[in-house]
């Protein structure tokens, strides 16, 4: 069924009858060409994108809960292209790019909003490396205004400017950063893959990977085993112990990110604002909630919920930025388990068994991702090549040295 503002309308007056199921539940057949495991965003926009770009059909999504339920579905939404490092840069311009299209593309409202996004700075220092920065991303294509503190004050009046520990010196402004629905993109991702005839099986954990003479055969799955010519791990916080699955181990650490959301209030905040030397960055969804987060709980876990030291902090970070936050009343606070890698780039690759691909090591920035994730992925298990916006995201290059460093802060999980 195709979607428009027309279909709504008849459908309104109809008493809303007509919408069909968006995706089929179809039982697991017992092979197919290609299976992925997790139903995440990247999981499924690889999926679409196989179908869809290289007309490969015989392709199972495997979730072990529901489509949506993971990372995709509880990030805080933020979409912006303003990486500094080669290798990053033009993969993530690759991806806004995709996002500017993604709603016709899908024929499914994700509600990309181009709001704009501001990151402060608070030093001399601070304001050169955003200067760099900014450099980077119009050499990109992509856009990058440096404000003063009068500029950032124009845009944003609400913000303390008086506070002398983290004085506001300016900001380095994205007007194409912004945010987007984060589970209507998973939905919007899936309901195109099963249009192509991807099936996608819920309620499916893979609990094991088959490997006979250096090359995969399929999977062990609660609803019993699937043989595949090739299978594509993209579980996120878990890809840790998925690959362990296969015998492999991968650089990466997982660990809790929390966010936050208040009470629905009246428009208050109508940009992204990242408060990075504070840990702390705001948006307000279309519901009016504010929501925003910090940084990681700084110790390695699964536990899909936060510690309350981490909440305090975040908590403080606001209050410092913008004390009229006081008067919102928190409704909600969540965790999502974070694949950090050392360097804080990701993985898209081939992994040293034939036919087992690994998509995986977004740390907290994946979301954003998701449309280039997929569409790399996709070129690289239907081509055997990787993709040329996806050409240093190598799972050797924490062998070979060859790091994307994006902050610069080290070999350090936690630290990205
Ligand atoms: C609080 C928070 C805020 C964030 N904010 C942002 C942001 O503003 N912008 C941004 O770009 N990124 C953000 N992120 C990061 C982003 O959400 C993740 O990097 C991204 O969603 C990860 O990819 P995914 O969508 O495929 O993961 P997921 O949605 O987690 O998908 C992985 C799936 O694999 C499934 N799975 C795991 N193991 C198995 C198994 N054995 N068998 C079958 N299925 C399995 C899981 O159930 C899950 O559904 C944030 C994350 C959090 C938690």
């Amino acid at each position: 069924m195709r979607y428009s503002g027309l279909r709504v309308i008849q459908q309104g007056l109809t008493g809303n009858r007509g919408w069909k199921p968006v995706w089929r539940s179809p039982e697991p057949k017992p092979e197919y060409d290609i299976i992925i495991i997790g139903g995440g965003g990247h999981g499924l926009s690889t999926a679409f994108y196989l179908a869809k770009n290289h007309g490969l059909k015989n392709i199972a999504v495997l979730e072990k809960g529901y489509l949506g339920g993971g990372n995709v579905g509880r990030n805080t939404t933020i979409v912006r292209a303003n990486y500094f490092l080669q290798g990053n840069s033009e993969f993530y311009s690759h991806s806004l790019k995709l996002w500017e299209g993604l709603e016709d593309e899908l024929n499914y409202n994700i509600m990309h909003s181009q709001r704009g996004l501001i990151n402060l700075f608070h030093s001399d220092g601070q304001r050169d490396a955003f200067v760099r920065r900014g450099n980077a991303m119009i050499n990109q294509g992509d856009d990058a205004i440096l404000l003063d503190r009068e500029g950032v004050r124009a845009h944003l009046p609400y913000l303390d400017y008086e506070q002398t520990r983290f004085p506001i010196y300016g900001g380095l402004y994205h007007p194409r950063g912004g945010t987007a629905r984060h589970d209507a993109v998973a939905w919007g991702y899936a309901r195109g893959a099963d249009a192509r005839g991807v099936d996608l099986i819920q309620q499916c954990e893979v609990t094991g990977i088959d490997v006979q003479n250096g090359k995969v055969t399929g999977v062990q799955t609660t609803r019993g085993a699937i043989r595949a010519k090739k299978v594509a791990m993209i579980t996120a916080g878990r890809s840790g112990q998925v690959a362990a699955m296969a015998g492999l181990r991968l650089p990466v650490e997982s660990h809790v990110l929390q966010a936050f959301v208040t009470e629905g209030l009246k428009p208050v905040i109508d940009h992204v604002v990242s408060f990075g030397m504070g840990h702390f960055y705001i948006s307000q969804s279309d519901k009016g909630g504010l929501v925003f987060g910090g940084d990681l709980d700084f110790h390695a876990s699964y536990a899909q919920r936060g510690n309350l030291p981490m909440a305090e902090h975040v908590m403080e970070a606001g209050m410092t930025l913008m004390p009229m936050i006081g008067r919102a009343k928190v409704l909600r606070s969540w965790g999502g388990i974070m694949d950090m890698t050392p360097d804080g780039s990701p993985i898209i690759d081939k992994t040293p068994i034939e036919g087992l691909f690994i998509d995986c090591g977004w740390n907290y920035g994946g979301f954003k991702a998701v449309p280039a994730s997929g569409w790399a992925m996709a070129h690289l298990m239907a081509t055997g090549q990787p993709h040329e916006t996806a050409a240093k995201f190598r799972l050797n290059r924490f062998a070979t040295g060859h790091l994307l460093d994006e902050e610069g802060t080290g070999s350090q999980h936690n630290l990205h």
